[in-house]
């Protein structure tokens, strides 16, 4: 049997609301770094997402390009054409290359049809990536706003946990060790709340009814009692 007075009980609740506190901030600090992690994410996936776009325009870009030299070079072969028409002998050759010239006509009007569908497809593609990388900005805005009263939170908190420890650490000394032991044997079986009040009977740990003669003994305080069902320290708590 391990006697105990009412005031250690006061004191026990309090290392139990200092536990419990803890615990909350613990999971706080510890919740930290995946958010921020996840921030990070998020920003590098739309940085992807952007930098492939770029790809894709600055491909299509070098396809204009290559396309609009072809048309340049036929230009060049039907001006050559139309000097040689000049100084043709024959009908056959006259009628092979107005033929050849209307070949390369055709062919040029094909390329310049390709090239304003592409050059429509690029404006409209750099016209996006101009909103993907303003939304980009605001992202990373917030982001870093979100993550600097995150920190400034957790610093706060951290402050506040090393208080509790270290009072906590106090709290203990002015206890008897067994009532100590026993408190953290019961806060291990529980995971954490070693302690409840006993109301009408009925252990607010678990809920379930205390035996008639222990909960009269609870009244007087002087000893240490265990809930029978899961095995809280128990206490007066009418
Ligand atoms: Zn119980």
């Amino acid at each position: 049997m391990v006697s105990i007075t009412r005031e250690q009980i006061a004191v026990l609740i309090e290392l139990q609301n200092i536990d419990v506190e803890s615990t909350r901030i613990q999971s706080f600090l510890n919740g930290i770094k995946p958010k921020v992690d996840q921030f990070d994410m998020h920003i590098k996936a739309v940085e992807q997402t952007i930098a492939e776009k770029e790809s894709i325009i600055s491909g299509l870009k070098q396809e204009y390009r290559l396309r609009e030299s072809d048309t340049k070079d036929n230009q060049e072969k039907i001006r050559r054409n139309n000097e040689k028409l000049v100084s043709v002998k024959t009908n056959k050759e006259y009628h092979a290359i107005l033929k050849e010239i209307e070949g390369l006509h055709k062919k040029n009007s094909i390329i310049e049809d390709e090239i304003l569908q592409k050059l429509d497809f690029l404006e409209k593609e750099e016209k996006l990536i101009v909103l993907d990388k303003s939304e980009l900005e605001k992202l990373k805005e917030e982001a870093a706003q979100e993550i600097a009263v995150l920190n400034e939170k957790g610093d706060t908190e951290r402050e506040k946990l090393k208080a509790f420890l270290s009072s906590r650490e106090e709290i203990e000394k002015t206890m008897d060790p067994e009532v100590i032991k026993r408190f953290k044997i019961a806060r291990e079986q529980t995971h954490g709340s070693a302690i409840a009040a006993v109301k009408n009977t009925i252990c607010q740990g678990c809920n379930m009814n205390i035996p008639p003669q222990m909960y009269n003994e609870l009244q007087r305080f002087d000893k240490l009692e265990f809930c029978p069902r899961c095995y809280r320290i128990i206490y007066w708590g009418e």
